[in-house]
């Protein structure tokens, strides 16, 4: 197989938003590696993106798919219902913000249809970049495919990147931050679905208490979505089976003081997956550039979820691509310096207001939550 000119390491919402930019540009010598088998993307894997007007849809403007992304955004889903951990209302905020939601699969699905399909390489896993004798970068995949020439790879690579290790020189690695999230989702077919979509409707509900919260949120197909967050000292505490985590969300440690359809949002739960999460240091930034490779979205500025972690990587997407097209194929690497010196403020903040969304979702009450939403 001959090497593509750019390779695309990740078809997240970072490696296809960039791949579909550079095709509606006219950089057409790229190929996207994904590790998924196919694009059978498990819907309860993702949850609901809020994309943002300056970053996710400016990019999808750019990109000729924002008449598309209206077709699914959800524009009334952005209001939140903040309760205490009694269920009590407390306050409705976001209504009327510019943040319409859109399911990951269904972004996903968007930008899949607007690039060739075989532009795209499933089951091409990465497992590292070594440097060849001629000083140039080879890729390694996990299915024995090896590929050198390569002018241009871009690491999309999400938060455990292969990629990274070849521009940090710190050996940056992603810290777990002593919070976990377990998302379950209550289909149409749950017990709690009526009294959930009634107290829920649009939008979603929140409640912070004691350092933990729940939150409820409507998705695409109606059904919604339960995120738990909790304090873990432990990287990965909710390995065992769904009946172990079960017990232990509904312990003292986790919510056995909260209300009683709170309690029932973990009782029914027909699946409870956990993601530890991890971010980068703002000290993990600024790396000197590299000929003939960069980072992008999580791979390059992971940080704690709040909201923001899709648009900048949507947002990355949009600069390399300009970047690329200014300078043209023969002056990629002049591309890369000006796109990361404009990535790296943007991924330090990025990490900062991660930290602050950790602060405050994370809270006594939710006081500290609505101030920083509402300001
Ligand atoms: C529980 C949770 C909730 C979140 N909620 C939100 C939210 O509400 N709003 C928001 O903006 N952000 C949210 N985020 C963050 C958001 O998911 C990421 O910031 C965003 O997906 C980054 O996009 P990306 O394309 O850079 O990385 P990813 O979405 O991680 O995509 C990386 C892609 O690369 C592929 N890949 C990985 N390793 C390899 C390899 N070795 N070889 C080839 N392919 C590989 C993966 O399969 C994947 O397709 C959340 C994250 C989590 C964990």
């Amino acid at each position: 197989m001959p090497a593509p000119e750019i390779a695309i390491i990740g078809g997240g919402p970072c490696g296809l938003i960039l791949a579909r930019l550079l095709e509606s540009k006219g950089v057409v010598d790229y190929l996207v590696y994904e590790r998924d088998e196919s694009d059978g993307s498990n819907p309860n894997e993702g949850g609901s993106l809020d994309l943002h007007p300056e970053t996710g849809q400016r990019a999808l403007q750019e990109a000729g798919l924002f008449g598309e992304f209206e077709r699914y955004a959800r524009y009334d889903d952005t209001v939140f219902t903040i309760t205490d951990k009694l269920g009590n209302r407390l306050v409705e905020i976001g209504q009327g913000r510019d943040a319409p939601e859109i399911d990951r699969h269904e972004l996903r699905h968007i930008l899949l249809n607007s690039i060739p399909k075989e532009k795209i390489k499933w089951g091409h896993s990465l497992t590292i970049v070594t440097l060849g004798e001629d000083g140039k970068h080879v890729l390694h995949f996990g299915n024995g495919l090896v590929i050198s020439g390569v002018r241009l790879i871009v690491g999309a690579d999400g938060a455990w990147s292969k990629v990274r290790p070849m521009v940090c020189i710190t050996q940056a690695t992603p810290k777990y931050t002593g919070k976990t999230v377990l998302a379950t989702t209550i289909s149409n077919a749950n017990p709690l679905y009526e009294t959930t979509a009634a107290k829920v409707g649009p939008g979603s509900s929140l409640a912070i208490s004691s350092g933990k919260y729940i939150m409820t949120q409507r998705q695409g197909d109606g059904s919604y979505r339960t995120s738990f967050g909790v304090h873990s000292l432990d990287n990965n505490p909710f390995s065992g089976d769904i009946e172990t985590t079960r017990r232990l969300l509904l312990s003292s440690t986790y919510y056995a003081d909260w209300s009683e359809d709170h309690k029932a949002l973990i009782r029914q739960a027909t699946h409870l997956r956990a993601w530890p999460l991890h971010s980068l240091a703002a000290e993990d930034m600024g790396w000197m550039s590299v000929p003939g490779l960069t980072l992008t979205g999580d791979a390059a500025h992971l940080s704690f979820i709040g909201g923001e972690g899709v648009n900048m990587a949507m947002a990355d997407s949009l600069q390399l691509a300009l970047k690329i097209v200014e300078h043209g194929m023969n002056n990629l690497d002049q591309a890369v310096r000006e796109y990361e010196s404009g990535m790296f403020p943007r991924g330090i903040a990025g990490i900062e207001e991660g930290k602050v969304m950790e602060s405050v979702m994370h809270g006594e009450d939710p006081g500290a939550f609505i101030q920083l939403v509402s300001s």
